[in-house]
């Protein structure tokens, strides 16, 4: 990489005083990046390394104890242990990563998503250190980090909210008198939520008090903070999400929608771009409210704004996502765009290489998570060693993983395996395609959510695109995978138990694992 491009010095008293002298809008930073350090692991550690690589910066991973020998330490230039397995004693220590980018000479860090990619403390103690965030500025951060802060601030630039309260309630029955006010349902929601935690939704009037002690205590339990709110409960609800990218001179596009309602748990599983049912007015329309919510944090760099859409095609701001999504994949497909090139080049500085007229839709993009869960036991994790791992390939196949054969998942963090994403001409090309490549994955060690990723591809109402957030609720059930093990393929059973060392698993509800195990066979095998 050449030399810097800009003599101005990374000074963190000037950064603050630029935030105070022009609002929200930090240094701007022209300088060109030498040596990046990953401040995450798995697939998305390698995704944001592989960019970095071929844009020939130098790269360092962090890794701790349980990782030594995984894929990103060994794809990094340069890598550096910064502790035990439990992520709250590695990945989460802050002043460990920033020492690993000064001990390496790093002059920027990109913290992927989930752990330290939200935390605006972390990104102004990069700052502070005298490094690059690739990322929004710390405040953007703060705003959107707590959703109340953050449907007050959208509210201010005319970005629709789900009608509800705008401040934090914890009177029980002035509370009650709100809701009756909203109507019901309503949804009670912590104002630091995150994953789907203390929220609840409240039908009526004689619940209300019990579902608000529920939500204030485990919104104190898993965010310290137990202040919550209430919003009107969306019903028929679609979540359908805007990217948008912003430069350090003001300039913000959008790229477009990812339609996520195939959820389980309030967690994503399935997203495709573009949605099957914006009209291209709408998507202008919510294009622009997206693009106005970063605005009013001050945003730059790649964020997410979500939305919820009615049946009546309303739509809703629901909060920002500071950072890099699981689901980006799907946008690069259909925009042919790097997203990880393109925060890295406005974390330097850089004006956005286009205007929003230049932006086009091309075809359809489907990706499907590849979590070791069992779908016929509630999608709980199932960790284990990948005996068998291969991966689907061909034409519009793109496969972001983290594991090699023989390398065992961690019952310390996340239990995704993969995500596939395959793009096609058009939506039901996109479908075919991801129907056949889930045939051609074949993963025998662990329960996966392949299977259940096929049910949904070939189900009427996602093949109709009429699905809405309660899919699962709605059409699945455990059975419809187990009936596959059923049907006796005597021969693929003895294939499965002879390939599979039970030995090393639970010997207890071994009956379980056989028939599991016929149909992951039978899920699996190269049709
Ligand atoms: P979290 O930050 O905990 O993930 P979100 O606000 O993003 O919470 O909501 C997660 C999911 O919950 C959404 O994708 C949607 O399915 C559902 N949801 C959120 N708010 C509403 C609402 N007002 N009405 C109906 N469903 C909602």
């Amino acid at each position: 990489m050449g030399m810097s491009m800009n003599s101005i010095p990374p000074s963190p008293n000037s950064a603050r005083i630029m935030i105070y002298c022009v609002g929200l809008r930090p240094l701007m930073n022209h300088r060109k990046i030498k040596k990046l350090l990953v401040a995450n692991r798995g697939e998305i550690a390698l995704r944001v390394l592989r960019s970095a690589k071929e844009m020939g910066i130098q790269t360092v991973a962090v890794y701790s104890e349980a990782d030594r020998h995984a894929l990103h330490v060994r794809f990094a230039d340069e890598s550096i242990c910064i502790g035990p397995p439990p992520s709250a004693e590695s990945y989460l220590r802050r002043e460990k990563i920033i020492a690993a980018a000064k001990a390496t000479g790093a002059d920027a860090i990109h913290p992927g998503y989930g752990f330290l990619s939200e935390n605006e403390d972390f990104a102004q103690e990069v700052i502070d250190a005298g490094l690059l965030f690739i990322g929004p500025p710390p405040e953007a951060i703060r705003i959107m980090g707590n959703k109340i802060a953050a449907k007050n601030a959208a509210a201010k630039f005319k970005v629709p909210l789900v009608p509800g309260t705008s401040e934090p309630i914890t009177d029980i029955p002035e509370a009650k008198k709100l809701a009756k006010q909203i109507g019901y349902p309503v949804l009670i929601k912590a104002s630091a939520g995150g994953g789907g935690k203390g929220m609840r939704v409240v039908n009526r009037d004689e619940e209300f008090e019990e579902q608000m002690e529920r939500a204030v205590s485990e919104a104190t339990s898993a965010f310290g903070d137990g202040s919550v709110f209430i919003e009107k409960y969306v019903t028929q609800p679609r979540h359908i999400e805007f990217q948008i990218l912003g430069d350090q001179h003001g300039n913000i596009v959008h790229l477009f929608e990812r339609e996520c309602s195939i959820q389980r748990r309030h967690q994503k599983v399935i997203e495709e771009a573009p949605s099957s049912i914006l009209t291209p007015e709408l998507r202008t329309q919510m294009g622009e409210a997206a693009v106005n919510a970063a605005r009013s944090c001050g945003y730059f760099n790649a964020g997410t704004v979500e939305f919820i859409l009615d049946e009546k095609m309303n739509f809703y701001f629901l909060e920002m996502n500071t950072r890099l999504q699981v689901e980006h994949p799907v946008t690069e497909q259909i925009t042919g765009l790097d997203l990880v090139r393109l925060q890295i080049q406005i974390a330097e500085g850089e004006k956005l290489p286009f205007a929003q007229t230049d932006l086009h839709i091309n075809g359809h993009a489907i990706e499907v998570r590849v979590y070791a869960e069992d779908p016929a036991n509630n999608f709980l994790p199932d960790i284990g060693t990948l005996k068998t791992y291969r991966r689907p390939q061909g034409h519009g196949i793109r496969v972001d993983d983290g594991f090699e054969e023989g390398m065992a998942i961690s019952f310390f963090y996340d239990p995704m395996i993969a995500k596939m994403i395959c793009h096609a001409g058009s939506r039901e090309a996109a479908i075919e395609k991801t129907i056949r490549a889930i045939n051609d994955y074949q993963i025998t060690g662990v329960e996966t959510t392949l299977g259940f990723c096929r049910f949904v591809m070939e189900h009427p109402a996602f093949r109709s695109g009429k699905f809405d957030t309660k899919f699962v609720e709605q059409h699945f059930k455990p059975e419809f995978l187990k009936s596959a093990a059923n049907d006796g393929d005597q021969e693929l059973v003895a294939a499965a138990l002879a390939a599979t060392a039970f030995a090393e698993r639970t010997t207890a509800g071994t009956l379980n694992e056989v028939s599991s195990t016929r149909s992951k066979w039978k899920q699996n095998r190269i049709k």
